[in-house]
């Protein structure tokens, strides 16, 4: 049987990676019919919008999305293609694992962390005022009545809240994964010293939901303290659970454990869809040129393998990808030691490297 799946290629460097991880997919026997969609710049040239209702409505449909980084105009334009996406579909788990890879220079061996990010609410919800505005005087006047302090009237405010729902549907998605695949620990990460309101819910829920997993280790870590605890042992963490923006910053700070962005896969998932894309961005100073690493993208792929109940599948193609990396000839540039050696190979030859790997 052949599996529906919306592939979206991206901007910058997406539509390379995507085609590689595709080719790669193939390569494992297992079939899929791609339904192409387009969202970001592409989109927005062809339909005036980067995000046209067909490409939700293919996701919906197909419920498993393959999809490339897009890019985000910054300060101003359309928010984000990648939050709006993830809001309209209710994809609430981003799962990021970080794992290290023989072979990938790294300052650091034996990482395998799991990092859980909560994706639909704190700064990311898209509430925002302007200074200047009568949304913003009416802000400012409540917050003085409420007597909790003032806001300067050349403030601009964006607005972070943190539900209990929210919270707690996360942590439960994070602690099925650990007792699922067998992980001890689960962490909490927040700044409830500070923020005790909106971290104290968070942290509050996923401690009252901690309590339904006695066989899987607790704790909270604060947010700043966790950062150094990463850096300095990165091997005491397993399952990390946090809040979308701090999930945003350490997971980015646990790709860089395992020697970067080109090796670190992800997947938002909500309760009716599942969305693959690696963590990185769309590069754009790479686009066009053969040279970005596809393995994050194609890490996706074997994870949304293992989503569709391809579990052989899935193992055979992490094995190839580990094989090339362990390797480390058909690599692409970020993954030598010197980033300027020049037998490193493009990102087609890569995905060739693992298709190789996986007729061995
Ligand atoms: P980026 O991840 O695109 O690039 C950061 C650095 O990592 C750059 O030096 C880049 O060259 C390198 N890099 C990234 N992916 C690589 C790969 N596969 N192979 C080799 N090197 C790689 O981050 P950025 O520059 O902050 O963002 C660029 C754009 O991507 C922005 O518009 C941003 O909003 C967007 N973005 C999109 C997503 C997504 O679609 N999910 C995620 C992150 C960023």
């Amino acid at each position: 049987m052949a599996y529906n799946v919306t592939l979206i290629p991206g901007d910058g460097i997406g539509p390379e990676v995507s085609a590689a991880a595709r080719r790669v997919l193939e390569a494992t026997g297992v079939e899929f019919h791609w339904d192409l969609a387009y969202a970001g710049d592409q989109a927005q040239d062809m339909h005036g919008t980067p995000l046209p209702d067909y490409v939700l409505d293919s996701i919906r449909q197909n419920k498993v999305a393959l999809k490339g980084p897009i890019t985000t105009p910054v300060g101003s334009g359309f928010r984000s293609v990648n939050v709006a996406l993830r809001k309209a579909l209710d994809l609430y788990v981003c799962l990021r694992p970080c794992k290290s890879y023989t072979g990938v220079p790294s300052l650091y061996q034996n990482v395998d962390i799991v990092v859980f990010r909560e994706n639909t609410e704190d700064l990311y919800t898209g509430i925002e005022y302007d200074s200047g505005t009568p949304e913003m005087a009416r802000l400012v006047d409540l917050v003085d009545a409420t007597g909790r302090g003032h806001i300067n009237q050349d403030s601009n405010i964006s607005l972070r809240a943190i539900s209990g729902t929210a919270s707690r549907r996360i942590a439960r998605y994070a602690f099925n994964y650990a007792r699922a695949n067998g992980r001890r620990k689960v962490t909490a990460v927040h700044k409830a010293n500070i923020l005790k309101s909106s971290d104290g819910r968070f942290l509050s829920a996923v401690t009252e939901v901690a309590r339904e997993y006695p066989d899987i280790e607790f704790e909270s870590a604060i947010v700043d303290s966790l950062c150094m605890n990463l850096v300095r042992r990165p091997q005491n963490y397993e399952v990390i659970v946090l809040p979308n923006l701090y999930g945003d910053i350490v997971s980015e700070l646990c790709a860089g454990l395992i020697g970067g962005l080109g090796v670190a896969p992800g997947a938002n998932i909500g309760d009716g869809a599942a969305v693959f894309e690696p963590t990185h961005g769309s590069a754009p100073k790479y686009t066009g040129q053969n040279k970005a690493n596809p393995m994050a993208m194609i890490l996706s792929g074997a994870m949304m393998l293992r989503h569709l109940g391809e579990q052989e599948a899935a193992e055979r193609l992490k094995s190839a990808i580990a094989q090339v990396l362990a390797e480390g000839k058909s690599v692409t540039y970020d993954l030598k030691p010197d980033r300027n050696d020049p037998t490193a190979v493009g990102t087609s030859q890569a995905a060739d490297a693992v298709i190789e790997a996986l007729g061995r």
